[in-house]
């Protein structure tokens, strides 16, 4: 079965197929399809923004469409940078732009207060029709510099208490079993059966 995801983003769509390796599901991007689309992401919640990204790309396809709408909460900034993870330095923002914010703004929060969790909403629409919705979440802390080269976004700063390492010094293998994207994903596989348990 081939999925469209509705993201260019290319380390989301290796750790969607790597995650659904084995299950027969082929992740493809819009640009793979010449598709250029520029959802507008001004929901208010993952949720929200997970549905227009879905949505609009299924209005122009006829099989069905994966969004992934995800993001840092830290507990210290209220909840920021929340659904602007992406664009949280800026409107073009890099992705060490955004991590050099992140500790611009937690500067002089003391350890025991960086409390994190990556948030990852995933959404599965074909036409008209929303298939599943499903979020998973991953709880961490902030640290005050980066560590390992793995990964992406901000995961060099998040560190995930019960390895002892920052997603970025994860294998892949070992993030997918415990990221937020891991978990929604084999939650969304379960609704729909791809997998037998
Ligand atoms: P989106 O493409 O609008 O969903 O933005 C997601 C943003 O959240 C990315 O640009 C990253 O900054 C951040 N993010 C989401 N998932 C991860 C992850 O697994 N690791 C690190 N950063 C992530």
């Amino acid at each position: 079965m081939r999925i469209l995801l509705a993201s260019n983003n290319l380390k989301k769509r290796d750790e969607l197929q790597r995650i659904l390796a084995g299950r027969g599901v082929d992740v493809v991007t819009p640009r793979e399809l010449r598709l250029d689309l520029e959802p507008h992401e001004d929901g208010a919640t993952f949720e929200e923004n997970c549905l227009i990204k879905a949505r609009t790309f299924a209005a122009q396809c006829d099989g069905p469409v994966l969004a992934d709408d995800s993001g840092l909460e830290v507990d210290a900034l209220g909840g920021a940078p929340g659904v602007r993870s992406a664009r949280y330095a800026g409107p073009d923002a890099s992705d060490a732009e955004n991590r050099a914010r992140l500790l611009a703004d937690l500067a002089g929060v003391p350890e025991p207060r960086r409390m994190a969790r990556f948030v990852c909403c995933l959404a599965l629409v074909r036409g008209g029709a929303v298939l599943a919705e499903v979020r998973g979440t991953c709880a961490g802390r902030i640290l005050a510099a980066e560590r390992g080269a793995g990964g992406f976004g901000y995961d060099p700063l998040f560190l995930y208490e019960p390895s002892g390492r920052t997603f970025a010094e994860l294998d892949p293998a070992e993030k997918d079993r415990v990221s937020h994207r891991g978990a929604a994903l084999r939650e969304l596989a379960r609704r729909l059966d791809l997998v037998r348990k």
